[in-house]
């Protein structure tokens, strides 16, 4: 791929960039470096990619996205032999925090990691910065998870700034080698540009089965990614109220909603997401309403 034309010097490209980033001061030294190879990589470029990655990372301003390939132990999810394509959504600041303490010599909670999800998690009802703090994803074996990604990542110097052209083919490989693909293992998927989602959803699409879940629905900016994520709800009520959009209604027990009951929820433990695939949206599987009981 041919290299974008710049006039710019790599300094004054750090510069722009940091300003836009607005990281806090302690991280600055750290992402100096990190745009100075988004510079180099972006202008003084040579195509890198010959072979499918297993995982791509890129930072959008705020957001950091994590697309990776491999295997999940999580047996709702997929069996142990699947190979699952998953998105994770991090504020930069939380990459951040992780990077600081790369030496080991100082700790930070899992309240202070979770604290920093302004950018990824937006307005959500069950996160730190706008709601309870209660996601699913507050748990120390998925906090571990994100901890160790996290580190990799930026042991390997892997975020740039945008997502290139190669980047971009790379993650339709990896769509293509998926058996299942998970949008939002963490953070708000409809923070990935929507036609990023249309192409890993169709690169497979007669084979491959998704699910996706946001709480963005009722925005105006979010409509369009009714195509293939569910809006996450908490009663029929709730639901009935976000119009145009299948809905992943969380119910208490005892409940009397007319969703469909999840074939893979602790009750019937009949199947698993990678093979079931209810939850898509208007364009994939299904066309009803998809209930969970809440534990
Ligand atoms: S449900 Fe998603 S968006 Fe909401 S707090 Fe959890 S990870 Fe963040
Ligand atoms: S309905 Fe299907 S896709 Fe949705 S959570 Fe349950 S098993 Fe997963």
């Amino acid at each position: 791929m041919a290299k974008t034309p710049t006039t710019q010097s790599r300094s004054d490209y750090v510069e722009k960039q940091l300003r836009l980033l607005e990281v806090e001061t302690p991280a600055i030294p750290h992402m100096t470096g990190v745009l100075e190879r988004d510079y180099d990589q972006r202008f003084e470029y040579k195509p890198k990619r010959t072979k499918s990655p297993s995982r791509i990372a890129w930072h959008d301003g705020k957001v950091l996205h994590v697309i990776r390939l491999g295997k999940t132990t999580n047996a709702k999810i997929a069996r142990p032999t699947d190979k699952v394509l998953q998105t994770y959504h991090f504020d930069l600041r939380q990459l951040a925090l992780v990077r600081s303490h790369l030496d080991g010599k100082s700790k930070f909670s899992m309240k202070q990691f979770f604290d920093l999800d302004e950018a990824c998690c937006l307005d959500c009802p069950l996160s730190n910065n706008a709601g309870d703090g209660n996601c699913y994803t507050h748990k120390v074996g998925q906090y571990k998870g994100f901890l160790s990604m996290l580190r990799s990542i930026c042991r390997n110097d892997e975020v740039f700034y945008g997502l290139d052209d190669v980047d971009r083919l790379g993650i339709k490989l990896m769509a293509e080698r998926a058996d299942y693909i998970r949008f939002g293992t963490y953070g708000e998927p409809s923070l990935l540009p929507i036609d990023l989602v249309g192409d890993i959803v169709l690169s497979k699409r007669d084979h491959v089965k998704w699910t996706g879940y946001t709480h963005q629905a009722r925005k105006e900016w979010a409509q369009a990614y009714k195509a293939f994520f569910m809006a996450s709800a908490h009663s029929d009520k709730d639901a009935a109220s976000i119009t145009g959009w299948r809905s992943f209604v969380c119910v208490d027990k005892g409940d009397t909603s007319t969703a469909v009951q999840c074939p893979a929820s602790a009750e019937l433990s009949l199947t698993t997401c990678a093979k079931c695939g209810l939850c898509s949206g208007v364009t994939g599987k299904g066309r009803k309403n998809i209930k969970i009981n809440m534990h």
